[in-house]
Protein backbone atom coordinates (compact mmCIF):
# COMPACT_ATOMS: atom_id res chain seq x y z
CA UNK A 1 0.00 0.00 0.00
CA UNK A 2 1.39 3.45 -1.57
CA UNK A 3 0.71 6.83 0.97
CA UNK A 4 1.46 10.41 -0.92
CA UNK A 5 1.86 11.41 2.87
CA UNK A 6 4.64 9.41 3.59
CA UNK A 7 7.94 10.73 2.44
CA UNK A 8 9.40 6.82 0.29
CA UNK A 9 13.09 6.07 0.83
CA UNK A 10 14.92 3.02 -1.06
CA UNK A 11 17.36 0.66 0.40
CA UNK A 12 19.29 -1.22 -2.29
CA UNK A 13 20.99 -4.58 -1.20
CA UNK A 14 21.88 -6.11 -4.15
CA UNK A 15 23.02 -9.88 -3.24
CA UNK A 16 21.22 -9.85 0.25
CA UNK A 17 17.46 -10.65 -0.17
CA UNK A 18 15.69 -9.29 3.11
CA UNK A 19 12.93 -11.20 2.25
CA UNK A 20 15.12 -14.58 1.67
CA UNK A 21 15.23 -17.00 4.65
CA UNK A 22 18.53 -16.27 6.52
CA UNK A 23 21.40 -18.25 7.59
CA UNK A 24 23.18 -20.13 4.62
CA UNK A 25 25.85 -19.02 1.66
CA UNK A 26 24.17 -15.47 0.74
CA UNK A 27 21.95 -14.90 3.31
CA UNK A 28 23.13 -13.20 6.77
CA UNK A 29 23.76 -10.19 8.43
CA UNK A 30 22.90 -7.58 6.00
CA UNK A 31 19.59 -9.35 5.10
CA UNK A 32 18.44 -9.02 8.52
CA UNK A 33 19.75 -5.27 8.72
CA UNK A 34 17.94 -4.33 5.63
CA UNK A 35 14.95 -6.11 6.80
CA UNK A 36 14.44 -5.11 10.31
CA UNK A 37 15.86 -0.84 9.06
CA UNK A 38 12.96 -1.27 6.61
CA UNK A 39 10.31 -2.25 8.98
CA UNK A 40 11.18 -0.22 11.22
CA UNK A 41 11.38 2.87 9.35
CA UNK A 42 8.46 2.17 8.03
CA UNK A 43 6.82 1.75 11.52
CA UNK A 44 8.32 5.19 12.03
CA UNK A 45 5.89 7.10 9.06
CA UNK A 46 8.77 6.40 5.95
CA UNK A 47 7.80 4.29 2.51
CA UNK A 48 10.44 1.83 2.09
CA UNK A 49 11.10 -0.01 -0.95
CA UNK A 50 13.88 -2.80 -0.38
CA UNK A 51 15.68 -3.30 -3.48
CA UNK A 52 17.52 -6.58 -4.40
CA UNK A 53 18.33 -9.06 -7.21
CA UNK A 54 15.77 -11.85 -8.39
CA UNK A 55 17.84 -14.64 -7.78
CA UNK A 56 15.36 -16.91 -8.22
CA UNK A 57 12.97 -17.95 -10.58
CA UNK A 58 10.02 -18.71 -8.87
CA UNK A 59 10.75 -16.19 -6.17
CA UNK A 60 7.64 -13.27 -6.76
CA UNK A 61 9.03 -10.20 -7.65
CA UNK A 62 7.40 -7.77 -5.01
CA UNK A 63 6.98 -8.93 -1.41
CA UNK A 64 4.59 -6.82 0.57
CA UNK A 65 6.18 -7.35 4.63
CA UNK A 66 3.71 -4.70 6.01
CA UNK A 67 1.71 -1.81 4.61
CA UNK A 68 4.57 0.29 3.54
CA UNK A 69 7.21 -1.60 3.25
CA UNK A 70 8.20 -3.96 0.69
CA UNK A 71 10.74 -6.16 -1.24
CA UNK A 72 11.26 -4.97 -4.92
CA UNK A 73 13.34 -8.07 -6.78
CA UNK A 74 14.94 -6.50 -9.64
CA UNK A 75 16.16 -8.77 -12.72
CA UNK A 76 20.07 -7.98 -12.78
CA UNK A 77 21.51 -11.51 -14.76
CA UNK A 78 19.98 -14.83 -15.09
CA UNK A 79 17.42 -15.69 -12.09
CA UNK A 80 19.91 -18.04 -10.78
CA UNK A 81 22.58 -17.95 -7.96
CA UNK A 82 25.38 -15.93 -9.11
CA UNK A 83 28.79 -15.85 -6.68
CA UNK A 84 29.13 -11.86 -5.15
CA UNK A 85 32.62 -11.61 -7.04
CA UNK A 86 30.82 -12.22 -10.47
CA UNK A 87 27.80 -9.47 -9.66
CA UNK A 88 29.43 -6.61 -11.27
CA UNK A 89 29.34 -7.00 -14.73
CA UNK A 90 25.11 -7.20 -13.79
CA UNK A 91 25.16 -3.90 -12.21
CA UNK A 92 24.35 -2.01 -15.13
CA UNK A 93 21.17 -4.27 -15.56
CA UNK A 94 20.25 -3.62 -11.87
CA UNK A 95 20.19 0.18 -11.78
CA UNK A 96 18.15 -0.60 -15.82
CA UNK A 97 15.83 -2.92 -14.20
CA UNK A 98 15.35 0.03 -11.02
CA UNK A 99 14.98 3.23 -13.39
CA UNK A 100 12.54 1.44 -15.30
CA UNK A 101 10.58 0.19 -11.85
CA UNK A 102 10.71 3.78 -10.55
CA UNK A 103 9.38 5.16 -14.23
CA UNK A 104 6.44 2.73 -14.61
CA UNK A 105 5.60 2.68 -10.76
CA UNK A 106 5.64 6.83 -10.80
CA UNK A 107 8.28 6.28 -8.04
CA UNK A 108 10.11 9.05 -7.16
CA UNK A 109 13.00 8.36 -3.97
CA UNK A 110 14.65 11.52 -3.03
CA UNK A 111 17.31 9.43 -0.60
CA UNK A 112 18.75 5.70 -1.06
CA UNK A 113 21.12 3.80 1.10
CA UNK A 114 23.30 1.45 -0.36
CA UNK A 115 24.46 -1.83 1.46
CA UNK A 116 27.53 -3.52 0.42
CA UNK A 117 29.74 -2.15 -2.34
CA UNK A 118 27.63 -3.44 -5.22
CA UNK A 119 25.24 -1.59 -4.15
CA UNK A 120 27.08 1.73 -3.83
CA UNK A 121 28.28 1.43 -7.64
CA UNK A 122 24.31 1.19 -8.19
CA UNK A 123 23.74 4.22 -6.12
CA UNK A 124 26.70 6.39 -7.49
CA UNK A 125 25.46 5.96 -10.86
CA UNK A 126 21.65 6.74 -10.05
CA UNK A 127 22.99 9.58 -8.58
CA UNK A 128 24.30 10.98 -12.05
CA UNK A 129 21.44 11.46 -13.66
CA UNK A 130 19.26 12.63 -10.40
CA UNK A 131 19.81 14.40 -7.65
CA UNK A 132 18.93 11.68 -5.17
CA UNK A 133 21.08 11.79 -1.79
CA UNK A 134 23.08 9.05 -1.05
CA UNK A 135 23.81 7.15 2.83
CA UNK A 136 26.17 3.78 2.51
CA UNK A 137 26.56 1.43 4.80
CA UNK A 138 29.19 -1.45 3.91
CA UNK A 139 28.71 -4.73 5.90
CA UNK A 140 31.90 -5.84 4.73
CA UNK A 141 35.60 -4.13 3.52
CA UNK A 142 37.55 -5.36 0.50
CA UNK A 143 40.53 -3.70 2.04
CA UNK A 144 39.85 -6.12 5.16
CA UNK A 145 38.87 -8.93 3.07
CA UNK A 146 41.78 -9.38 0.97
CA UNK A 147 44.08 -8.65 3.36
CA UNK A 148 43.29 -12.99 4.51
CA UNK A 149 42.83 -14.11 1.41
CA UNK A 150 45.40 -16.26 -0.57
CA UNK A 151 43.70 -15.76 -4.28
CA UNK A 152 42.64 -12.21 -4.54
CA UNK A 153 39.53 -12.27 -7.24
CA UNK A 154 39.40 -9.97 -10.34
CA UNK A 155 37.06 -7.82 -9.55
CA UNK A 156 39.41 -6.75 -6.18
CA UNK A 157 40.56 -3.03 -7.72
CA UNK A 158 37.07 -2.08 -8.89
CA UNK A 159 35.46 -3.19 -5.45
CA UNK A 160 38.25 -1.05 -3.47
CA UNK A 161 37.98 2.22 -5.82
CA UNK A 162 34.18 2.12 -5.45
CA UNK A 163 34.43 1.44 -1.96
CA UNK A 164 36.91 4.40 -1.99
CA UNK A 165 34.38 6.33 -3.63
CA UNK A 166 31.37 5.86 -2.19
CA UNK A 167 33.18 6.93 1.09
CA UNK A 168 34.07 10.54 -0.50
CA UNK A 169 31.01 10.92 -2.78
CA UNK A 170 27.88 9.69 -0.33
CA UNK A 171 26.17 12.07 1.93
CA UNK A 172 27.35 10.21 4.69
CA UNK A 173 28.60 6.66 5.10
CA UNK A 174 27.14 4.67 8.57
CA UNK A 175 29.86 2.49 10.16
CA UNK A 176 28.24 -0.07 12.23
CA UNK A 177 31.17 0.39 15.06
CA UNK A 178 33.43 2.94 15.97
CA UNK A 179 35.90 -0.33 14.95
CA UNK A 180 34.75 0.01 11.92
CA UNK A 181 34.97 3.81 11.50
CA UNK A 182 38.67 3.60 12.30
CA UNK A 183 39.37 1.27 9.70
CA UNK A 184 37.49 2.81 6.94
CA UNK A 185 40.03 5.62 8.06
CA UNK A 186 42.57 4.19 7.94
CA UNK A 187 42.45 1.86 5.37
CA UNK A 188 40.07 3.81 2.61
CA UNK A 189 39.85 7.31 2.64
CA UNK A 190 40.13 10.53 5.18
CA UNK A 191 37.65 12.41 3.10
CA UNK A 192 34.33 11.81 3.14
CA UNK A 193 31.41 12.03 6.20
CA UNK A 194 30.86 8.99 8.67
CA UNK A 195 28.32 8.65 11.33
CA UNK A 196 28.60 5.40 13.96
CA UNK A 197 25.00 3.67 14.01
CA UNK A 198 25.51 0.47 15.54
CA UNK A 199 23.23 -3.13 13.87
CA UNK A 200 20.28 -4.20 16.26
CA UNK A 201 18.23 -6.94 17.26
CA UNK A 202 14.88 -7.32 17.93
CA UNK A 203 14.72 -7.35 21.69
CA UNK A 204 11.47 -8.49 22.18
CA UNK A 205 12.34 -12.20 20.29
CA UNK A 206 15.76 -12.10 21.94
CA UNK A 207 15.25 -12.34 25.60
CA UNK A 208 15.90 -13.54 28.66
CA UNK A 209 13.76 -16.48 29.65
CA UNK A 210 14.13 -19.59 31.22
CA UNK A 211 16.92 -22.45 30.20
CA UNK A 212 14.96 -25.47 31.44
CA UNK A 213 11.96 -24.28 29.58
CA UNK A 214 14.44 -24.00 26.29
CA UNK A 215 15.93 -27.13 26.89
CA UNK A 216 12.54 -29.05 27.16
CA UNK A 217 11.56 -27.53 23.87
CA UNK A 218 14.71 -28.85 22.19
CA UNK A 219 14.40 -32.13 23.58
CA UNK A 220 18.16 -31.00 25.43
CA UNK A 221 19.84 -33.07 28.68
CA UNK A 222 19.38 -30.29 31.14
CA UNK A 223 22.80 -31.69 32.57
CA UNK A 224 25.24 -31.10 29.55
CA UNK A 225 27.12 -27.69 29.19
CA UNK A 226 26.44 -26.47 25.57
CA UNK A 227 28.47 -24.61 23.46
CA UNK A 228 26.85 -23.05 20.59
CA UNK A 229 28.08 -21.59 17.31
CA UNK A 230 25.18 -19.57 14.90
CA UNK A 231 26.42 -18.31 11.51
CA UNK A 232 27.10 -18.87 7.75
CA UNK A 233 29.39 -21.69 7.22
CA UNK A 234 32.32 -20.09 6.14
CA UNK A 235 36.38 -20.11 6.46
CA UNK A 236 36.32 -16.67 7.57
CA UNK A 237 34.21 -17.18 10.86
CA UNK A 238 36.56 -19.80 12.17
CA UNK A 239 34.18 -22.30 13.23
CA UNK A 240 37.41 -24.56 12.46
CA UNK A 241 39.24 -22.72 16.10
CA UNK A 242 36.10 -23.42 18.02
CA UNK A 243 35.56 -27.21 16.87
CA UNK A 244 39.44 -27.51 18.14
CA UNK A 245 39.16 -25.79 21.10
CA UNK A 246 36.55 -27.95 21.79
CA UNK A 247 38.78 -31.33 21.07
CA UNK A 248 41.10 -29.82 23.27
CA UNK A 249 38.38 -29.02 26.77
CA UNK A 250 37.67 -32.76 25.76
CA UNK A 251 41.06 -33.99 25.53
CA UNK A 252 40.99 -32.80 29.85
CA UNK A 253 37.98 -35.45 30.36
CA UNK A 254 35.41 -33.03 30.65
CA UNK A 255 32.15 -34.55 31.29
CA UNK A 256 29.16 -34.12 29.54
CA UNK A 257 30.30 -31.64 27.17
CA UNK A 258 27.96 -30.78 24.04
CA UNK A 259 28.67 -28.55 20.85
CA UNK A 260 26.00 -27.42 18.79
CA UNK A 261 26.44 -25.44 15.67
CA UNK A 262 23.69 -23.79 13.74
CA UNK A 263 24.27 -22.42 10.31
CA UNK A 264 22.75 -23.42 7.00
CA UNK A 265 24.47 -24.98 3.44
CA UNK A 266 23.48 -26.62 0.40
CA UNK A 267 25.34 -28.83 -1.67
CA UNK A 268 27.97 -27.65 -4.21
CA UNK A 269 28.25 -24.07 -2.93
CA UNK A 270 30.87 -22.85 -1.02
CA UNK A 271 28.42 -23.35 2.11
CA UNK A 272 28.08 -26.41 1.95
CA UNK A 273 31.86 -27.30 0.67
CA UNK A 274 32.94 -25.44 4.33
CA UNK A 275 30.59 -27.45 5.80
CA UNK A 276 31.71 -30.79 4.85
CA UNK A 277 35.40 -29.43 5.90
CA UNK A 278 34.36 -29.17 8.92
CA UNK A 279 32.15 -31.95 9.27
CA UNK A 280 35.64 -33.99 8.44
CA UNK A 281 37.86 -32.33 11.25
CA UNK A 282 35.22 -33.42 14.06
CA UNK A 283 35.23 -36.89 12.69
CA UNK A 284 39.12 -36.96 12.51
CA UNK A 285 38.90 -35.78 16.11
CA UNK A 286 36.86 -38.34 17.18
CA UNK A 287 34.12 -35.77 17.88
CA UNK A 288 30.99 -37.18 16.29
CA UNK A 289 29.16 -37.96 19.43
CA UNK A 290 28.86 -35.14 21.07
CA UNK A 291 28.67 -32.58 18.19
CA UNK A 292 25.35 -31.70 16.50
CA UNK A 293 24.72 -29.86 13.19
CA UNK A 294 21.17 -28.42 13.79
CA UNK A 295 20.68 -27.02 9.95
CA UNK A 296 19.51 -23.47 9.25
CA UNK A 297 17.64 -22.63 12.43
CA UNK A 298 14.75 -19.60 11.49
CA UNK A 299 14.57 -16.09 14.16
CA UNK A 300 11.33 -17.75 15.56
CA UNK A 301 13.03 -20.67 16.66
CA UNK A 302 16.47 -19.33 17.38
CA UNK A 303 16.42 -17.73 20.64
CA UNK A 304 15.31 -21.32 22.40
CA UNK A 305 19.11 -22.49 20.81
CA UNK A 306 20.80 -19.39 22.49
CA UNK A 307 18.96 -19.51 26.16
CA UNK A 308 19.68 -23.47 26.25
CA UNK A 309 23.14 -22.71 25.75
CA UNK A 310 25.88 -22.10 28.42
CA UNK A 311 28.08 -20.39 26.08
CA UNK A 312 27.97 -19.04 22.82
CA UNK A 313 31.01 -18.59 20.52
CA UNK A 314 31.68 -16.30 17.87
CA UNK A 315 35.27 -17.27 16.34
CA UNK A 316 35.47 -15.12 13.37
CA UNK A 317 38.42 -13.54 11.76
CA UNK A 318 36.90 -10.50 11.39
CA UNK A 319 33.43 -8.67 11.77
CA UNK A 320 32.44 -5.23 10.66
CA UNK A 321 29.40 -5.61 13.28
CA UNK A 322 28.60 -9.65 14.43
CA UNK A 323 24.70 -9.61 14.76
CA UNK A 324 24.71 -13.49 16.48
CA UNK A 325 26.75 -11.57 19.76
CA UNK A 326 24.12 -9.13 20.58
CA UNK A 327 21.37 -11.86 20.24
CA UNK A 328 22.84 -13.97 22.42
CA UNK A 329 23.39 -11.33 24.93
CA UNK A 330 20.06 -10.87 24.51
CA UNK A 331 19.15 -14.11 25.34
CA UNK A 332 21.32 -13.90 28.34
CA UNK A 333 24.49 -15.84 27.24
CA UNK A 334 27.92 -14.81 27.59
CA UNK A 335 29.92 -14.78 24.53
CA UNK A 336 33.54 -16.28 23.95
CA UNK A 337 34.41 -14.18 21.05
CA UNK A 338 37.42 -13.05 18.57
CA UNK A 339 39.42 -9.75 19.45
CA UNK A 340 38.61 -7.89 16.45
CA UNK A 341 36.25 -5.35 14.67
CA UNK A 342 32.49 -4.66 16.06
CA UNK A 343 32.65 -7.73 18.53
CA UNK A 344 34.87 -5.19 20.19
CA UNK A 345 32.46 -2.55 20.74
CA UNK A 346 29.17 -4.48 21.56
CA UNK A 347 31.22 -7.46 24.13
CA UNK A 348 32.35 -6.00 27.67
CA UNK A 349 35.22 -8.20 28.10
CA UNK A 350 34.53 -10.32 32.29
CA UNK A 351 31.24 -7.73 32.09
CA UNK A 352 29.01 -9.95 29.09
CA UNK A 353 31.78 -12.28 27.47
CA UNK A 354 35.24 -12.60 26.83
CA UNK A 355 37.22 -11.80 23.72
CA UNK A 356 40.16 -13.90 22.35
CA UNK A 357 42.60 -13.18 19.60
CA UNK A 358 41.24 -14.98 16.40
CA UNK A 359 42.34 -18.74 16.07
CA UNK A 360 44.10 -19.00 19.25
CA UNK A 361 42.68 -22.34 19.70
CA UNK A 362 43.74 -22.28 23.51
CA UNK A 363 42.44 -18.85 24.53
CA UNK A 364 39.31 -20.17 23.20
CA UNK A 365 39.26 -23.26 25.35
CA UNK A 366 40.34 -21.29 28.26
CA UNK A 367 37.52 -18.82 27.82
CA UNK A 368 34.87 -21.03 26.96
CA UNK A 369 36.36 -22.69 30.21
CA UNK A 370 35.75 -20.39 32.80
CA UNK A 371 32.27 -19.62 31.67
CA UNK A 372 31.47 -23.26 31.88
CA UNK A 373 32.55 -23.46 35.52
CA UNK A 374 32.01 -20.34 37.26
CA UNK A 375 28.25 -20.99 37.88
CA UNK A 376 28.27 -17.40 40.28
CA UNK A 377 29.99 -15.02 37.62
CA UNK A 378 27.77 -16.64 35.13
CA UNK A 379 24.74 -15.79 36.62
CA UNK A 380 25.30 -12.30 36.63
CA UNK A 381 26.68 -12.52 33.53
CA UNK A 382 23.77 -12.99 31.93
CA UNK A 383 21.78 -10.04 33.19
CA UNK A 384 24.50 -7.72 32.59
CA UNK A 385 24.63 -9.23 28.87
CA UNK A 386 20.86 -8.92 28.58
CA UNK A 387 20.55 -5.26 29.76
CA UNK A 388 23.47 -3.92 27.73
CA UNK A 389 22.40 -5.07 24.63
CA UNK A 390 18.51 -3.63 25.82
CA UNK A 391 20.23 -0.10 25.91
CA UNK A 392 22.23 -0.22 23.35
CA UNK A 393 21.41 -2.53 20.52
CA UNK A 394 17.41 -2.36 20.12
CA UNK A 395 16.16 -2.08 16.28
CA UNK A 396 13.89 0.65 17.40
CA UNK A 397 16.71 2.60 19.07
CA UNK A 398 18.74 2.27 16.06
CA UNK A 399 16.17 2.85 13.23
CA UNK A 400 15.33 6.13 15.35
CA UNK A 401 19.18 7.41 14.74
CA UNK A 402 19.10 6.14 11.16
CA UNK A 403 15.57 7.91 10.54
CA UNK A 404 17.30 11.48 12.00
CA UNK A 405 20.00 11.30 10.17
CA UNK A 406 18.00 10.39 6.87
CA UNK A 407 15.96 14.01 7.68
CA UNK A 408 18.82 15.77 8.31
CA UNK A 409 20.69 14.55 4.61
CA UNK A 410 17.19 15.52 2.95
CA UNK A 411 17.06 18.71 4.82
CA UNK A 412 21.03 19.60 4.40
CA UNK A 413 20.13 19.50 0.31
CA UNK A 414 17.02 21.47 0.60
CA UNK A 415 19.07 23.90 2.19
CA UNK A 416 21.88 23.65 0.47
CA UNK A 417 24.18 23.85 3.44
CA UNK A 418 27.98 23.17 3.53
CA UNK A 419 28.75 22.38 6.40
CA UNK A 420 28.31 18.75 8.43
CA UNK A 421 26.67 19.81 11.74
CA UNK A 422 24.74 15.91 12.41
CA UNK A 423 25.11 15.07 16.14
CA UNK A 424 23.76 11.39 16.22
CA UNK A 425 21.52 11.08 18.76
CA UNK A 426 21.45 8.91 21.80
CA UNK A 427 20.06 5.68 22.64
CA UNK A 428 20.25 4.78 26.33
CA UNK A 429 17.74 2.53 26.79
CA UNK A 430 15.33 0.26 24.36
CA UNK A 431 12.57 2.19 22.70
N1 LIG B 1 21.25 -16.85 11.23
C1 LIG B 1 20.00 -17.45 11.24
N2 LIG B 1 19.93 -18.80 11.12
C2 LIG B 1 21.03 -19.58 11.00
C3 LIG B 1 22.31 -18.96 11.01
C4 LIG B 1 22.38 -17.59 11.13
O1 LIG B 1 18.98 -16.78 11.35
O2 LIG B 1 20.89 -20.79 10.88
C5 LIG B 1 21.31 -15.37 11.36
C6 LIG B 1 21.81 -14.91 12.71
O3 LIG B 1 20.78 -15.06 13.68
C7 LIG B 1 22.20 -13.47 12.42
C8 LIG B 1 22.70 -13.56 10.97
O4 LIG B 1 22.22 -14.80 10.44
O5 LIG B 1 21.07 -12.63 12.50
C9 LIG B 1 24.22 -13.53 10.90
O6 LIG B 1 24.65 -12.23 11.08
P1 LIG B 1 26.15 -11.86 11.52
O7 LIG B 1 26.25 -10.37 11.52
O8 LIG B 1 26.47 -12.52 12.82
O9 LIG B 1 27.07 -12.53 10.42
P2 LIG B 1 27.14 -12.36 8.80
O10 LIG B 1 26.26 -13.42 8.23
O11 LIG B 1 26.65 -10.98 8.47
O12 LIG B 1 28.56 -12.56 8.46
Amino acid sequence: MLSLNRQAIALISDHADPAAEIGSEEAGGQNVYVRHVGETLAALGWQVDMFTRKAHADDESIVQHSPHCRTIRLKAGAEAYIPRDRLFEHMPEFVDSFQTFQRTQGMNYPLIHTNYWLSAWAGMELQKTSGIQLVHTYHSLGAVKYQSLVEIPQVANTRLRIEREILERANCVVATSPQEQETLRSLVSTRGQIEVIPCGTDTANFRLTSKAHARAKLKLDSREKIILYVGRFDERKGIETLVRAFALLKSHNLQNLKLIIVGGSSANMPDGDERNRIEHIVDELGLKDSTFFAGRIGHDILPLYYTAADVCVIPSYYEPFGLVAIEAMACGVPVVASNVGGLKFTIIPEETGLLVEPKDIEGFANGIHRILFDELWVRKMRKQASANVNQRFSWTGVTIQLSELYRHVLARSIMHEQAWSYKVPSITRSA
